[in-house]
This record gives C-alpha cells, structure tokens and sequence, in this order.
C-alpha cells in the first residue's frame, strides 16, 4: 500500500482550478490517508465517506449505455511496463490515451485508484455506492487494472455487495483475483475475464484461476482471421445488443475482438452492415 505516497501526491497537487469535486475529494482522501497512517481505525463512516468519492464512469461507443468502476492505468506500474513493450497489445493503450488528455478524468480516475488500492473497505460501506445501470449489468474496469490485491479484493467487494447486477470484469492481473478469490470466493454474479496481452495469442491460463476464469478475450488481426478463419464476436456491434461478456452462463470461453482499426475491412469481407 503506497499511502504516503498518494498522501504527498495528492498534497503536491493541491486545489485544481474548477475542479470542485475533485478538490471535495482531495480533502476526504488527504484525512482518510491521515487516519490510516497514523494507525488509526477507520470508523464505518469514514469508509463510507470514501466510497462516496468513487467516480463512476457512464461510457460510450461500444460500451454505450453501460457504467463503469475503473482504476487509473496512469497510476498502475504494471500497466506502464506492458506499454513499454512492444509486443504487448498495451503498448498502444486507448485507456491510456484518453486518460492523457482528459485532465479531469485523469483525477477522478486518481482518486479511484488511491480508494481501491490503500483501503480496506468493507461490504457495508461499498453498498452506499450508487452504479447506474439500464440493463442490470456494469462493468469494472474500462481506464485501467487491478495494481494489487487491496485492489481486487475491493472489487470483489463491490460485487458482493450489489447482488441485483452482474459485472463484467476485466483484468490481465488474475494473479491478484486469485487471492481474492482466495478470500471471499467467486460472487455469483461476476463474469470473470482475462485479457490476452498479445495480438491473435490467447493468454494460457496457469492450472489456478483456470476455475475462476468465464472468458479469455484476444483481439486479432483482419489478416489472422482470414488466413486462420477465426471466428470473431466483437467489434462490430455494441455490448448492449451482445451482452456475451455480462452473462453469466454461456458456452462461449474465447471470446474474439477484432483489432479496432481493421473493423471496416473485417465488415466489409463478412458484408456486415
Ligand atoms: S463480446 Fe459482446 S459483450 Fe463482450 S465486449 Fe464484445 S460486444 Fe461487448
């Protein structure tokens, strides 16, 4: 738990300039971060007092209206070293473009990540938390991944302790879910997917989460598909009209995504509209 250094973080920061949610924020998490280190016990109050701070995201596009709970790729380490290799699909990150130059996204998503990985916030606290949904489902993570297990236990938390959704959740970290699998077991009502990190190569799940895991997703270029006949069931229509990653049982285990900017000629060569 890096707590000092969120707390000296966010005092470097200081009041940003028309930004009055974040400042509001600032100042619960600065006091929050206080408490804890000091090793003072945080009342069911003071946790509820931060779950009030979650941002939560109402998304667009493909994910039209769907919401989402997201952590920060800006803040997680393990985000940043896959980015840097280029064999790694985060090395062209969308996640991390957007959250570069939408400055107060960047924050709220800050101070998500500061909750999520130096709190321990229990299921009480996390039912106060407010996920609109259209359709029953939700999604967790869409501007980053679990950077620890405080991270994925909370998440698993939120889960639990809002039982009339189901979430999709995503992660190339399943190390993590794994202990909080560990902990608290699998809620019923969370779809668990693993990211491959590598372009047409499905990750190969270790023995351990395999049990845990409802969908590896892979993006695959048009070029592999053709040549390989892949079947893909992604990136050309919108998730409310598919809901294959929010449902809890189906007997799709690979799902295929094609590569973003080789939707038109996917389109095109099955004559999709
Ligand atoms: S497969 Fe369907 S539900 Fe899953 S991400 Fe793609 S469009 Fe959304």
């Amino acid at each position: 738990m890096k707590r000092k250094y969120y707390l000296q973080l966010l005092e470097d920061i200081g009041e940003v300039k028309r930004n009055k949610p974040f400042n509001t924020k600032r100042i619960v998490l600065i006091a929050m971060l206080k408490k804890s280190i000091n090793g003072e016990v945080l009342t069911l109050a003071d946790y509820i007092a931060l779950v009030n701070c979650v941002h939560v995201s109402a998304l667009t596009g493909k994910l039209d209206d769907f919401y989402s709970i997201s952590s920060s790729v800006a803040e997680n380490p393990i985000c940043k070293a896959r980015a840097k290799n280029k064999c790694s699909i985060c090395h062209e990150c969308y996640a991390a473009e957007s959250v570069g130059y939408r400055s107060n996204l960047r924050l709220s998503l800050l101070i998500n990540h500061i909750i999520m990985n130096c709190f321990d916030i229990p299921v009480d606290a996390w039912k106060v938390l407010s996920i609109p949904s259209v359709n029953g489902k939700a999604r967790i993570e869409s501007h980053g991944d679990v950077a620890s297990i405080a991270a994925s236990d909370n998440i698993v938390k939120i889960v639990i302790s809002h039982e009339w959704l189901t979430f999709g959740v995503w992660t190339k970290n399943h190390g993590f879910y794994y202990r909080s699998f560990l902990k608290y077991g699998k809620p019923g009502n969370m779809v668990f997917i693993v990211s491959s990190d590598k372009l047409n190569t499905p990750i190969e799940l270790p023995e351990n989460i395999k049990p845990y895991v409802n969908h590896v997703f892979t993006v695959y270029t048009f070029e592999y598909v053709k040549k390989h006949n892949v079947i893909i069931h992604c990136g050309y229509h919108q998730c409310k009209n598919c809901l294959l990653c929010y449902t809890i049982d189906n007997d799709t285990f690979y799902v295929n995504e094609i590569l973003k900017a080789d939707t038109k000629r996917y389109k095109a060569y099955m004559g999709i509209e």
